[in-house]
């Protein structure tokens, strides 16, 4: 079976930022599962669905054989679990996601023994769905934030 790797957030809209953190995840782990997380505390931009359908479509050009999608609700690490994943995935873009990020993986690792393995941001450290979001909903193109899939998906709303 091979380390499976579960790489979740919520993908609202997925960027040319997440696209980089599933590439490098793919090349490092046997298989992995990116989960498309419905958190309570945020309000849905954009239909779960159609989320899974564009980033699976994205998966599909990019020829990321070993990456699924599945959609999820409550614990990431309940649904990491049910897939056989044996380590977190999660994007670092500065000191503040690690900060964030350092306290959900620590209670990860309290309440399931489940480790997070962090990859670099790099030079696309700067987007985030918010802005993707505040760019689009000010008319202008995104072309240059998001994979195709996703802006057709988001020009057809
Ligand atoms: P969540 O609501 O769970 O934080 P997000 O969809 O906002 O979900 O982000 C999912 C993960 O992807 C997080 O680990 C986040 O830090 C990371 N991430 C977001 N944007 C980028 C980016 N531009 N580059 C790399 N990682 C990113």
């Amino acid at each position: 079976m091979g380390m499976i790797g579960f790489y979740a957030g919520s993908f609202d809209p997925f960027t040319n930022g997440h696209l980089a953190i599933a590439k490098k995840a793919s090349k490092c782990f046997d298989k992995v599962i990116i989960g498309i997380g419905y958190n309570k505390d945020k309000t849905e931009r954009i239909s779960k669905t159609k989320m899974k359908q564009a980033i699976e479509q994205v998966i599909k050009d990019e020829s990321l054989n070993n990456v699924q999608v599945v959609l999820y609700q409550g614990l990431t690490v309940d649904k990491a679990k049910e897939c056989n994943a044996s380590i977190l995935i999660r994007g670092l873009r500065n000191g503040t996601d690690y900060e964030y990020e350092e306290n959900i993986s620590a209670i990860n690792e309290k309440i399931a023994g489940i480790d997070t393995c962090y990859f670099r941001a790099g030079d696309l450290g700067y987007l985030s769905s918010s802005i993707v979001m505040e760019v689009f909903n000010n008319g202008k193109p995104i072309d240059k934030f998001v994979p195709k899939p996703v802006e057709i998906l988001l020009n057809s709303l």
